[in-house]
């Protein structure tokens, strides 16, 4: 009998932890997505923005200057420039930049989700 209750104190503390590390797991996605852009802030390198380049309208996202420049050295190179603008404009910087800008648009849609609302909702403190 005494077996009989160590197991089912044994199975209850076991779902306790996996209800305890679902909960964390919850907090960590919410607390990792629930900020949006700062405009202040570059969204490419992290760096506070001082003065907003005067180009800012052409990105999609707040960059400082340099960012903002290899953004729009990438976008030249999408449209077509085959000539590049620096040594490390290589076929991987273009991937990168690809890739970097298909994260940012995955994490936009997954905010909009009705998942990660409901995500948020649960997680408000
Ligand atoms: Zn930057």
């Amino acid at each position: 009998m005494a077996e009989v209750i160590d197991l089912h104190r044994r199975a209850g503390a076991q779902q306790k932890e996996q209800r305890e590390q679902a909960q964390r797991r919850a907090g960590a996605v919410a607390a990792a997505l629930s900020c949006g852009l700062c405009p202040r802030r570059c969204a490419h390198c992290g760096l506070a923005i001082e003065d907003v380049p005067a180009a800012a309208s052409l990105a999609p996202y707040p960059f400082c200057g340099p960012c903002l420049e290899e953004y729009l050295a990438y976008q030249r190179r999408q449209q077509g420039q085959t000539q590049p603008e620096a040594y490390w404009h290589s076929q991987a910087w273009v991937e990168m930049w690809r890739a970097w800008l298909a994260h940012m648009r995955a994490g936009e849609q997954f905010r909009r989700s009705p998942e990660f609302l409901r995500l948020m909702a649960e997680n408000q403190d």
